[in-house]
């Protein structure tokens, strides 16, 4: 190494010796000397680093404040969660990736409360004896959907795989060729069966399947009916379904269970928000399907779970499952599933309460007066380069609900002033992706658009355009 070199390098504090800096016990305070000293040994480096590339230019990143703000930059880096909460202003409600229901306060403060401390979860306070963490839900389950029992389990899929295991393993389960659906994240009908231990059989076409289908498929080796709802995709002209009622017929003539997946399968009719009806839980029961399964964090609203109701012989049989234990919901999750069906008790006032009902119910004119209210906060983050306009769009339900229909609905769209975008619109997302709640939008034609159907937290929203870097 050259002599100035050397006596560059020999100008570096020591770890110790910006530990003891004023700012660094502050630093220290707040985060802990473990975290502070692997920040200062990080700093260090980077330091060192430099001056033998930069030589005298490095000299600056010795001065306290550089390194204090350095050092300020990696722990907050350090302490940031991976999982974070962002705007979804991509006009899709349930966005799988951007974590599907937002959930109802009720829910939220359940789910503090539990996770506060010790609770009921499997102990019956009123006799002092070891209880059932379903009993939480089963009963207002079954009163919601009229099924005479219920079960819960982490997902849907963890429900359809735990269903089939318990009913169908080592057996067959005719299926239409029209509903073997595959779902995003590798959920697919005919896999799910294998891993569950059933012989798919398949029957009718892609467009066309017959009651006599099912019929002709039943043998000595079958173990149940199963229909699946093509949440995800609709099949248009020449077609015939067997409906659930049709097959319930059959399945009872034959002594056999009928199994349905609904997938994002509701508890309300969705048509009086002005939303396309989508089968309900009660109208799969009532129509003598003996197993539905459905999500808890789709249509309905509400975390993340599975669920199963039906006849009470047969949730039985799935509860008594020891796959069921692998499968099970934790406390947190029951507590703001129980909080969310319990609003479903009080029907009126579920555009209000349930995020998911509140953002997919709104109305244009609503997203309209917002896109208002946001336009000149977005005019001045944005500045001179870019023109933003009020236009229409289409919002989707997303999660493969309703996969054709869309709702109309409002956006910011920023444009380029001068020339083809080109990159600009892509660094345009990049930086609303950087901001400290980070926004999601989306490209669509030559225009970022800011889809404001699930925006709510107005204030937050603008308060932060203030840090956008273009
Ligand atoms: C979404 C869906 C599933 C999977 O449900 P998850 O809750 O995502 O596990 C299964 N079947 C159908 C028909 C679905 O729409």
């Amino acid at each position: 190494m050259p002599d100035d070199q050397k006596s560059l390098h020999s100008k570096v504090p020591s770890v110790d010796a910006i530990l003891r800096l004023e700012p660094s016990i502050v630093l220290i305070e707040r985060y802990g000397r473990a975290l502070v000293t692997d920040a200062i040994r990080t700093v260090i480096a980077d330091i060192r680093r430099q001056i033998s590339e930069l030589a005298e230019e490095a000299l600056p990143l010795l001065e306290e404040a550089s390194i204090i703000e350095q050092l300020n930059l990696f722990l907050d880096r350090a302490t940031q969660p991976s999982l974070r909460a962002v705007y979804n202003l991509t006009g899709t409600v349930l966005h799988t990736n951007l974590g599907r229901a937002v959930l109802a306060e009720e829910a939220i403060e359940a789910m503090v409360k539990v996770a506060k401390g010790a609770s009921n979860l499997e102990y019956e306070i009123g006799s002092g004896k070891r209880g059932d963490r379903d009993s939480h839900l089963d009963e207002l389950l079954c009163k919601l959907t009229g099924a005479e029992a219920a079960t819960v389990v982490n997902n849907n899929a963890a429900a359809v795989l735990l269903v089939l295991n318990t009913l169908g393993q080592r057996k067959e389960v005719p299926v239409s060729r029209g509903e073997l659906i595959e779902i995003g994240g590798a959920f697919r009908i005919p896999d799910i069966m294998k891993r569950a231990g059933c012989k798919l059989v398949e029957i009718g076409t892609t467009n066309r399947t017959h009651l006599k289908d099912y019929a002709e498929a039943i043998s000595g080796k079958t173990a149940c009916l199963m229909k699946v709802h093509t949440s995800n995709y609709t099949v248009q002209g020449f077609t015939k379904e067997v409906t659930a009622q049709e097959m319930s017929a059959l399945a009872r003539d034959r002594n056999l269970p009928l199994i349905e997946d609904l997938g994002s399968g509701t508890l309300i009719d969705l048509s009086q928000f002005g939303l396309p009806h989508e089968p309900t839980a009660q109208e799969a029961v009532s129509s003598g399907v003996d197993v539905v399964t459905f999500s808890g964090d789709k249509l309905l609203g509400g975390p993340q779970a599975g669920l199963i109701v039906g006849r009470k012989d047969l949730i039985a049989k799935i509860k008594k499952n020891p796959m069921k234990r692998a499968m099970r919901l934790d406390k947190v999750t029951i507590a703001a599933l129980t909080a969310t069906l319990q609003l479903y008790l009080d029907p009126d006032s579920l555009a209000a309460r349930i995020p998911t009902i509140r953002m997919l119910s709104r109305s244009v004119e609503d997203i309209q007066a917002l896109a208002e209210r946001v336009q000149n906060p977005l005019v001045a983050a944005v500045g001179d380069g870019f023109a933003v306009s009020i236009i229409d769009c289409q919002s989707q339900i997303g999660s493969g609900s309703l996969p054709v229909e869309r709702l109309p609905s409002k956006a910011l769209a920023i444009g380029t002033t001068k020339g083809k975008p080109g990159g600009k619109l892509q660094k345009l997302a990049d930086a609303f992706r950087a901001l400290p709640m980070p926004v999601i939008g989306r490209i669509q034609d030559d225009a970022y658009l800011l889809d404001l159907r699930c925006l709510e937290d107005i204030d937050g929203f603008t308060t932060q355009l203030g840090d956008l870097k273009l």
